[in-house]
């Protein structure tokens, strides 16, 4: 299934994405979809189809009720490239997971505008990213077992001001301004995917390849970051983790490639869909 949020007539409603059509779904939030499945089978019941030009899409999970789980550097080809840009921030000894929060308060839909902060922010980025979305309670997930908590999959734009992000040391508030988290464009339930998912992922910058990559090459699994992360931390239903981005974000170019104000976004991933956005 591919499901979506999207407000028509001015009320949010979660529908499931067929084609140039929705139908919608009787949840009030796709949180609270989540959490139903958690318990229980969906019921399959949806209402009337609606053209999906008669809509207006909004970010699968417009407000996450915590901060989004990030794993950082976890592509061979990005960490060589940001290790390039600024080896003291960006170098990384040993094999583990990096991991980082970043904050949501609200989503940026399919067609958003990324805000560019001009007083604030130098050196604005993208970072396309497979995010993964917790379908039920995990802790002490066992390997074998991991692929059944996950809910399903959506494609995140991992925003980031790189001057914030290394002058703070702490990435979070570089990582977390207004703005900064595009999602979308639906969510595609996980078992609509192999086990782990090895989906083409790329993006383009104003119709320029920029990354290009397949979620094969993860250095820290899908499985691995379960298995890590629920030894020590409970993770709910609705928690998504950004599974970090391959090469060719802008810091990686030299000279590099920012985003500037019109500039027009691409993230794309296999199977779920083109998340484009707009830096204003
Ligand atoms: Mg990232």
């Amino acid at each position: 299934m591919k499901l979506v949020t999207y407000l028509q007539n001015g009320k949010e409603q979660v529908g499931l994405l067929e084609g140039e059509t929705v139908r919608p779904l009787p949840y009030d939030s796709m949180n609270a979809l989540i959490e139903t499945a958690a318990v229980k089978k969906l019921p399959s019941q949806a209402g009337e189809s609606v053209p999906l030009d008669a809509v207006r899409l909004l970010a699968p999970i417009p407000r996450p009720r915590q901060d989004v789980v990030c794993l950082g550097m976890n592509y061979h080809d990005h960490l060589k490239e940001a290790a390039q840009y600024d080896a003291a921030a960006f170098t990384k000894e040993k094999p583990v997971a990096v991991y980082f929060s970043k904050r949501v308060t609200e989503a940026v839909p399919p067609e958003g505008i990324i805000p560019s902060h001009r007083d604030l922010v130098r050196r604005l980025d993208y970072e396309v990213e497979l995010a993964i979305v917790i379908g039920k309670t995990a802790k002490d997930v066992k390997p074998e077992e991991a692929g059944d908590y996950i809910f399903g999959y959506t494609v995140l734009n991992d925003v980031s001001a790189r001057l914030l992000q290394t002058e703070h040391k702490q990435w979070y508030f570089g990582k977390s301004l207004d703005g900064f988290t595009p999602m979308g464009p639906c969510l595609v339930t996980a078992d609509e995917f192999a086990y782990p998912p090895v989906l083409d992922i790329s993006a383009k910058v104003n119709g320029e390849l920029r990354q290009s990559s397949n979620t094969g090459n993860l250095i820290n699994s899908i499985t691995d970051v379960l298995v890590e992360l629920t030894r020590g931390m409970t993770l709910l239903p609705g928690t998504i983790i950004a599974t970090g981005t391959p090469a060719g974000v802008g810091m990686g170019f030299d000279p590099p490639k920012f985003l500037k104000p019109g500039d027009v976004v691409e993230c794309t991933i296999q199977g779920i869909g083109t998340l484009r956005s707009r830096v204003e």
